[in-house]
């Protein structure tokens, strides 16, 4: 009985252990399914997101691709568009003259100012070069003065004043058309304003060349044009406080152009043909570089031009424009 009891107990022990242990087994088999479970959620979980988040970076770069082509597509159309603006409506400067007698006759003023300043008056280029220079019009002479270069096949430079072309409209246009140089002389010319107490107000000397740009502008019926040279109303030398002037000049890359010979036509009493010939021969000796000062507001200059363009002719100086 005991034994039995004993074997029954043993049984029952070996049962209950052997219960114990298959309740182990189980729970530990449990547990492991359910941690694979877990984890087979998990990954599939895992592997869905990567799935979902593969196809939305691919859905995102499709549709960058589409966003880039359209740039793409957007900026060649906008850069075809700015290419053919200039084209089409922006054309070039127009500098001092036409432009075929800008390359046929131009000569850069910037470098004959240098001339002027350093008094070198030798030839350009081997050649004698004279630049016959017109102040202060234009003026009823102005038709008279470019009919007389035309016979002559002579070009030159006019030094116009906004007040003169507003006065005589059609002129500037006139000798732009005829291959002459225009160039800028102030708006009203008038000294007190231009240099008080002999003095150079530089603000109101800058208004007066923008205002007369504008005005030759007008009158040719062009706003390309421009230019780079002017003439101080009186000289540059004859004024005090000019330095100013021409650091500014600098700065816009103008020249400053006085003149190293003359005819004499607004200097003193009015002189007579024999007289404005005189000075003008005796001002040019020695010199294979001149830029000669006259006005197309002189009658006497008007009647006298055909002599003064032999003299230089028969001393063999070629005829050039400042630009
Ligand atoms: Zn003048």
């Amino acid at each position: 009985m005991v034994f039995l009891r004993k074997k029954k107990d043993n049984a029952f022990f070996r049962h209950g252990k052997h219960k114990k242990k298959e309740d182990k087994k189980h729970k530990k088999n449990r547990t492991i399914s359910m941690a694979l479970l877990t984890t087979a959620l998990l990954v599939s979980a895992v592997l869905c997101f990567l799935v979902y988040q593969n196809l939305f970076k691919e859905k995102e770069k499709i549709q960058l691709t589409n966003t880039s082509i359209e740039n793409k597509k957007q900026n060649s159309e906008e850069s075809k568009q700015v290419a053919a603006v200039p084209h089409d409506i922006k054309e070039e400067a127009i500098i001092g003259a036409s432009p075929d007698s800008r390359k046929k006759y131009g000569y850069d003023a910037k470098k004959v100012q240098q001339r002027l300043e350093d008094e070198n008056f030798s030839p350009i280029d081997d050649k004698k070069v004279v630049f016959l220079t017109f102040d202060d019009g234009p003026s009823s002479y102005t038709d008279k003065v470019l009919s007389v270069l035309d016979e002559y096949d002579v070009k030159a430079t006019f030094f116009v004043t906004g007040t003169n072309i507003e006065n005589m409209p059609g002129r500037a246009k006139k000798i732009y058309e005829k291959g002459h140089a225009l160039a800028n002389h102030t708006y009203s010319h008038d000294y007190d304003k231009l240099y008080p107490y002999a003095t150079l107000n530089l603000d109101n000397f800058v208004e007066e060349l923008e205002r007369t740009l504008d005005i030759i502008r007008k009158d040719l019926e062009n706003n390309n044009f421009t230019t780079k040279v002017v003439r101080c109303p009186g000289g540059y030398m004859s004024w005090s406080g000019m330095e100013k002037l021409k650091h500014y000049a600098k700065e816009k890359e103008i020249a400053l152009i006085d003149w190293n010979a003359l005819n004499g036509d607004s200097e003193g009493r009015t002189k007579t043909q024999e007289q404005l010939l005189e000075c003008m021969e005796e001002s040019s000796e020695n010199k294979d570089m001149i830029v000669f000062l006259m006005h197309d507001t002189k009658a006497k200059t008007v009647s006298s031009l055909h002599k003064i363009i032999e003299f230089f002719k028969n001393k063999s100086y070629s005829f050039r424009i400042l630009i």
